[in-house]
């Protein structure tokens, strides 16, 4: 493989703008409370590489090196995360009449969840710039993921989970060798007890959102999806939504292919799910709102959708209206139809998460949101053997 080089230029607020060396620690904007995001030089890089380069590399995330965060090569930690199968779903888009129908499996992996993508790059980017221990709240699988990253870079981490959350997640974090902490109440009550760990600690803070990478590692997602559709897009993607890191970066994803002139100007349209029994953004789409209110009483079993605050409210529902795309909520009665229902049909054991992706696709064809001759990809975001 040739040496590839990452184009990384700065950070930036998408709120207030300001400009932050990405050389150095940054969580949030902490003026804005908003998250901070990571810019490239995309006029330079655009002069020097096509398309075809990439897809000649050794497969997975670190083939896209020039538009990820890390510099020093010897950071690039890999469990083989990345370059997961875009699978026809021809059963399915059968019994929905939908000619183009694709689910791309995101529970091949590493800890068997798309949470790999975005905890490689946050634990990577960290460890460069010289962080020794990670700390997380966590539904359950950024728990999972963090603790085998922290492992392979042989860095610590510290996991706060709800007590609750599925039992191979917590074997998970100690075989993995990191500290876990489980917490009565919700991911929010895990966050809490986290910063109170935190406080005058030398831990860097690997929450959704409150640091910029775990984004970077998940807008691959989109990279892929571009490439698998040989560099356009699908019409439609359902994905499903509790933080929305994968959701906003696919979208900044497919912003940054434009710029290189790799791409077009056309979109998909982006759909979040959501379950009924935690449905903020859902709630504030339908309303027209530009920010989310806290959602009491979050549950579903679906755990990495009982996000009841999400940090990057704005951005989701921003990528939502920009994309024209539309919002749904599904209950954990049609969650769990629709997982027999992928996995009799096409054999695919979906999480829950990824489940909710096909629940919400009648619902779409009934609102006349999904046409028959879309091409409709569903995210399956892990593996069902997680949850039993
Ligand atoms: C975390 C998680 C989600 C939600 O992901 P976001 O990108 O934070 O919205 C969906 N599915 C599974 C399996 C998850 O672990
Ligand atoms: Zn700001």
């Amino acid at each position: 493989m040739t040496q590839t080089i990452s184009y990384l230029s700065h950070l930036t607020c998408p709120e207030c703008g300001i400009h932050l060396n990405a050389g150095e620690i940054h969580g949030f904007c902490a003026s804005c409370q908003s998250p901070l995001v990571a810019r490239y030089s995309l006029d330079d890089l655009r002069l020097v590489l096509d398309p075809s380069q990439i897809s000649c590399r050794p497969r997975g995330i670190w083939r896209w090196a020039e538009l990820l965060p890390v510099i020093d090569p010897a950071f690039r930690f890999t469990l083989g995360e990345g370059d997961t199968p875009l699978l026809p779903a021809n059963h399915l888009g059968k019994r929905y009449g939908i000619q183009n129908l694709l689910i791309k499996d995101e529970s091949f992996n590493p800890t068997a969840s798309f949470k790999a993508r975005g905890l490689v790059m946050a634990v990577a980017k960290g460890c460069e710039l010289g962080v020794k221990h990670f700390i997380i709240p966590t539904a359950g699988n950024a728990g999972s993921a963090l603790a085998a990253y922290a492992a392979r870079a042989g860095v610590q981490a510290s996991v706060y989970m709800p007590k609750d959350a599925p039992r191979p997640n917590q074997a998970e974090v100690e075989i993995f060798g990191a500290g876990l902490v489980l917490v009565d109440g919700l991911i929010s009550d895990a966050a809490k007890a986290a910063n109170q760990a935190r406080q005058g600690n030398a831990m860097f803070d690997v929450s959704t959102f409150k640091e910029p990478y775990r984004l970077e590692g998940k807008k691959t997602m989109g990279l892929e999806l571009a490439e698998d559709f040989q560099w356009s897009l699908p019409d439609v993607i359902i994905y499903p939504t509790g933080g929305g890191t994968g959701l906003v970066g696919m979208w900044k994803a497919f912003e940054e292919l434009e710029k290189l002139g790799w791409i077009g100007s056309q979109r998909p349209r982006m759909v979040s799910v959501q379950s009924t029994g935690c449905a903020p953004i859902v709630k504030a789409f339908h309303a027209g709102s530009q920010r989310a209110e806290f959602w009491e009483n979050a549950h579903t079993i679906a755990s990495g959708l009982r996000v009841p605050g999400a940090f990057a409210d704005r951005l989701i529902l921003q990528a939502l209206h920009q994309s024209e795309g539309t919002a749904v909520a599904v209950t954990d009665e049609q969650i769990l139809s629709a997982q027999k229902e992928m996995a009799e049909r096409e054999g695919i054991f979906a999480a829950p998460e990824g489940a909710a992706t096909l629940a919400a696709l009648p619902i779409l064809l009934d609102q006349q949101f999904i046409q028959p001759h879309d091409r409709v990809v569903l995210f399956n975001t892990g593996s069902g053997i997680k949850y039993l």
